[in-house]
């Protein structure tokens, strides 16, 4: 059941991380305006399921009063509102407190940081404690979002059971952390990659919007183009078994679109993602629709 729509407020970032998935850097464009904000928060309530409205990026302070004019609009519609931001303002308490104050008096639920070693390297427990303490001084509900070393996060998927995530470290080998981080990692056979292990194709459970009307359940994969259609309706109408992506990765995993499209592929892979984000690449002008933008697969 899709509960939560994340605006991807900007792909613009401050930082450019070797594990970015939507391949962000200070040189990315596309960032919402007001209006097309308020067409999605407009959409939003038709579509009974949706709890969450999320501003994410990218970073989104880099947009703050437009971010804080999308927080209003959302929290005025009766929607739980969370922000994930990589906390880059926060230089001393003092001054976090400053970029918060707003957050706090609007009453948002959910303030997600982005506390790793891909961000800040040896710095990281240093800046994050000062937004956690400045989040806890305004009463504002803070959560982590850590992401391990990939060799370490091997390590560990070793004592974990087959398949399964680890809570808080997982990293996704989709984006630039296909071109950054696989290197001298274990792989695993092609043809072992028969689902997919995290998006809810069928249900959706959350969606990402940018402002060039992508629809997206997984990055780079869309189901439509809410600029273009209601965002309700194209919620309505998705059929995954349809969906020229989706449907084969329902049917198989990224096995199924390797076999389905006859793409070239080698003999090895990280793990499923790194399959799939690499099919879908080759599909891209094929399904121009479905797959973008392209800066996300790394290409103009
Ligand atoms: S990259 Fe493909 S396999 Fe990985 S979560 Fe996304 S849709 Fe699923």
């Amino acid at each position: 059941m899709l509960e939560g729509i994340h605006f991807l407020l900007t792909y613009n970032c401050n930082f450019e991380c070797e594990h970015c998935f939507l391949n962000c850097s200070p040189k990315s464009e596309g960032t919402f305006t007001f209006s097309q904000i308020k067409k999605v928060l407009d959409e939003a309530p038709k579509i009974k399921s949706i709890k969450w409205i999320y501003f994410e990026g990218g970073e989104p302070f880099l947009y703050y009063p437009l971010m804080l004019e999308g927080i209003k609009l959302a929290k005025d519609k009766g929607f739980k509102v969370g922000v994930v931001t990589n906390f880059y303002w926060a230089k001393s308490i003092e001054d976090a407190e400053i970029w918060l104050k707003a957050l706090a008096d609007l009453g948002i639920n959910d303030f997600s940081i982005s506390d790793d070693y891909f961000h800040y390297e040896e710095k990281v427990e240093y800046f994050s404690k000062i937004a956690k303490i400045a989040a806890k001084n305004l009463n504002i509900p803070i959560n982590s979002i850590k992401i391990e070393n990939p060799k370490k996060q091997f390590l560990l998927n070793n004592n974990q059971e087959k398949g399964k995530p680890i809570i808080g470290g997982n990293i996704m080998f989709r984006g630039r952390a296909i071109d950054n981080l696989i290197k001298d990692l274990p792989k695993k056979k092609w043809d072992t990659l028969k689902e997919c292990p995290y998006e809810d194709l069928e249900g959706l459970g959350r969606i990402h919007l940018d402002c060039f009307g992508n629809t997206q359940i997984c990055q780079g994969l869309s189901i439509g183009n809410f600029l273009e259609h209601n965002l309700s309706e194209l919620i309505k109408n998705y059929s995954p078994k349809d969906h020229p992506i989706c449907g084969p990765l329902i049917r198989g995993g990224p096995l199924q679109l390797i076999k389905d499209f006859n793409l070239e592929h080698e003999n090895k892979y990280v793990d499923e993602c790194h399959l799939c984000f690499l099919a879908r690449k080759a599909l891209i002008d094929l399904y121009p629709q479905y797959l973008g933008p392209r800066h996300i697969y790394g290409l103009e």
